[in-house]
């Protein structure tokens, strides 16, 4: 059955031959998944077959596309239980329909001071209310998590006393993007409904994975993304009570919206349509279609197959001494966030990049969820339909590695470890680390990118380092995915010299390449150097995400502005 699942998408057809290093393990499906061949058929059919717009001609093709685009509309508020496909908006993706309902609310929709979000929320499905909140001076308040991102017996009871009167809105995910946690969200919402609230469930993660059902779930909006759910990116849904559809306000207007139009004014049409201004994403309705069908006809079997697989990656993942999992095991979709100490979980993902497995670490969106774990970041493993028991034994196996690699690099580079200064009185110690034109030399010999990423961590252990005293915030670099951690003081010839440290062992490779250059410079000269045109000299910049570039940027920016 599983193996059946994978045949179903020919990405898996495609990763050994032209990625570098090859993605060979995709276990970041809940960032986003791979796409279903029937979603990517239904799209290239209606380019090839009978591309027109919908909505406007009369002519066959129009027709077509407008009849298979409002099928499609059918099919998958059927998919989330709505028998009238009137409340069913398409938008391009769950951010705008959460942006489409806080946006379009009015103050007499409102009836309460208050605005309750979980504290695991998406930004998506926060941000939003926090806006809402400032514009009607409403108080926004959390439903707490249990210390390790648990939502258990006491955390609904805490819940339930928080839903009262006083709360005009209640916004919560289905499910957990960063820690797999399933919501009560049909109790939460029977409760919002008492309480003659609002109800908003963001069912971003759960669509691949769970039986939606809004009629049962009872909420007055839900919504969804097509590129979580084997379907194409720039496509989403937005359920709503048509009710309430019919009083929220449309924050975007233009062609095809309106029932009548004059210079000065114009009538919007009624819900669906009124949300829908300007020519929508067809071809990703399409293949959100095909993917919604498939997911309904195999449900059963997906979530037999992704819950042997989670409780198969939660026993190997146990056999970690120092394994810290968040969030719930029982009550879970197919994704676990974990942090292996004391690494940082950001050195762990880009190493099993290097060996060709996809995870994803850091905040996932979640920042205040990372504040209450107390944790910057964390690393996240995402199933999906498509993963096989083969993906789990490569992630642990590179898991194994990574440990076995840190560990031995660590005990390779003692011996030439540099002193630190202790105190306010920074100074560089010279001994025993390698010259900057012998580190240069080093890293341009190498030409493949996994074997660079070895010897920056190598090479961390060179680094001059900052003592925790001067790990303060006032020091502390902004904007960076690690915590960095940068000082200057005056040297020989009144020049400027660095010290820096960072929780990750990779920035401390890469800030050693950087220091050790700029500390031979005058400080004339390191005003004036490129140091990320020296970086991608040395092929150390493009690999690392984009998050991570930024952060160093702001570490180069930080350099120069103190200069
Ligand atoms: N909510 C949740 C729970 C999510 O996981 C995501 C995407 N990571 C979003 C909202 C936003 O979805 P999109 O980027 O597709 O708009």
């Amino acid at each position: 059955m599983p193996s059946d699942f994978r045949q179903e998408f020919p990405f898996f057809e495609n990763i050994k031959l032209d990625s570098t290093p090859p993605t060979t393990v995709y276990l970041d499906s809940a960032a986003t998944s791979q796409r279903i061949n029937c979603a990517m058929t239904a799209s290239e059919n209606y380019y090839r077959q009978y591309n027109a717009n919908v909505h406007r001609g009369a002519y066959e093709l129009a027709q077509k596309a407008t009849k298979v685009y409002e099928q499609a509309r059918s099919n998958i508020a059927e998919f989330i239980g709505s028998n009238d496909s009137s409340t069913l908006v398409f938008t391009s993706g769950a951010t705008e329909a959460l942006n489409l309902i806080a946006n379009g609310l009015t103050q007499n929709m409102l009836n309460g001071k208050q605005i309750v979000v979980c504290e695991s929320e998406h930004h998506a499905n926060l941000l939003p209310w926090q806006v809402l909140a400032k514009r009607f001076n409403l108080k926004l308040t959390r439903i707490p998590l249990a210390e390790n991102g648990q939502f258990g017996e006491e955390q609904l009871q805490y819940a339930k006393s928080l839903i009262t009167e006083d709360v005009a809105l209640l916004a919560i995910a289905h499910a957990s993007n960063a820690l797999g946690n399933i919501y009560p969200v049909e109790t939460l919402c029977h409760l919002a409904k008492s309480a003659n609230a609002i109800s908003v469930i963001d069912g971003t993660q759960a669509a691949a994975h769970l039986d939606i059902n809004v009629t049962n779930i009872n909420c007055d909006f839900y919504v969804l993304s097509g590129h979580k759910m084997y379907a194409g990116t720039g496509v989403g849904v937005l359920y709503g009570r048509f009710a309430l559809l019919r009083l929220l306000t449309p924050s975007k207007v233009g062609g095809e919206m309106i029932s009548h139009a004059s210079f000065d004014n114009f009538e919007a049409q009624e819900p669906p349509l009124k949300f829908e201004a300007g020519t929508p994403n067809i071809a990703g309705v399409l293949s959100m279609t095909e993917a919604a069908s498939f997911c309904r006809a195999n449900l059963k079997a997906i979530q037999s197959h992704e819950n042997a697989l989670v409780n198969y990656l939660y026993s190997q993942l146990s056999s970690f001494k120092h394994m810290q999992i968040y969030g719930n095991e029982q009550n879970s979709l197919p994704i676990v966030a974990f942090n292996l100490l004391p690494f940082h979980c950001n050195d762990l993902a880009s190493y099993l990049a290097t060996e060709g497995i996809a995870v994803r670490a850091g905040h996932h969106c979640c920042m205040p969820l990372m504040q209450t774990l107390k944790i910057e970041g964390c690393v996240r493993v995402s199933i999906a339909c498509y993963n096989t028991f083969q993906d789990v034994d490569d992630f642990i196996a590179a898991l194994r590695r990574f440990v076995e690699y840190m560990t031995v690099s660590d005990k390779e580079n003692l011996s030439t470890q540099t002193t630190t200064s202790t105190g306010s009185d920074l100074h560089i110690s010279t001994e025993a680390h390698t010259s900057c034109s012998d580190t240069e030399k080093q890293l341009l010999a190498i030409d493949n990118w996994n074997e660079k990423h070895r010897q920056l961590l190598l090479i961390s252990r060179h680094l001059p380092i900052l003592p925790p005293q001067a790990r303060t915030e006032i020091n502390k670099v902004s904007g960076c995915e690690s915590s960095v951690w940068l000082a200057s003081y005056k040297g020989p010839a009144n020049n400027y010299r660095f010290l820096a440290y960072s929780n990750s062992k990779i920035i401390r490779g890469l800030l050693f390449v950087i220091l050790d250059k700029i500390n031979t410079l005058n400080t004339q000269t390191i005003a004036e150097f490129d140091i990320e045109m020296y970086l991608t000299y040395l092929g150390l910049f493009k690999f690392f995400s984009k998050g991570r570039r930024d952060g160093i940027r702001q570490v180069i920016r930080r350099i120069q502005e103190e200069v």
